[in-house]
């Protein structure tokens, strides 16, 4: 089970690698990491189990923020319609992406920061992403917008090294351009 001790803060370095391709199918230790990284995020939402786990309430968590460099994240979260995504992935890969941006109106928080950093985070819009999912056991080409699509984009980051403040302009942290659209 993975608890608060466990997932690294933005002072450890290895928060800022970049992941390697995961070998397929799957091996039983990485198998068991995305389902304890699932538990995790599951439990995380629970109001009994976090606090009585005393954990931090999460949508996403990337294998990098556990110290292991390795191309997985997974993803439980509700979206603006009320629709459920929950996924593993592994290998993703950013195939396409909207020209428009996005931005969550209240900022993005990560579970490996805990200072708070203001501004807003831009976004493609909308994405195109491929990857094996161990939540359906295949394959996928999933084609997300909105929140759902920043969450995707934020754990996708991490494989990279980069961390949410990134995106942020130091000089003008609420800047908005006119076709951005604001996620509530
Ligand atoms: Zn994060």
């Amino acid at each position: 089970m993975i608890l608060k001790k466990d997932i690294l803060l933005d002072n450890n370095p290895l928060l800022r690698k970049k992941s390697v391709d995961v070998a397929l199918p799957l091996s039983k230790e990485d198998e068991k990491l995305l389902d304890d990284m699932l538990e995790y995020l599951e439990n995380s939402q629970d109001e009994e189990k976090s606090a009585k786990y005393d954990i931090l309430p999460g949508v996403g968590l990337a294998a990098p923020q556990l110290g292991i460099l390795k191309k997985m994240f997974a993803i439980y979260t509700i979206d603006e319609k009320g629709k459920e995504h929950k996924y593993a992935l592994v290998n993703p890969q950013l195939v396409s992406n909207s020209v428009a941006k996005c931005y969550l109106a209240g900022g993005e928080g990560c579970l490996s920061v805990k200072k708070e950093h203001k501004g807003f985070v831009k976004r493609y819009y909308k994405v195109k992403m491929k990857a094996y999912d161990y939540v359906s056991k295949q394959d996928v080409l999933l084609n997300l917008k909105g929140y759902v699509a920043i969450v995707l984009q934020h754990e996708y980051d991490h494989l990279f090294g980069v961390l949410f403040y990134d995106h942020i302009n130091k000089n003008n942290p609420f800047e908005i351009s006119e076709n951005d659209i604001e996620i509530k």
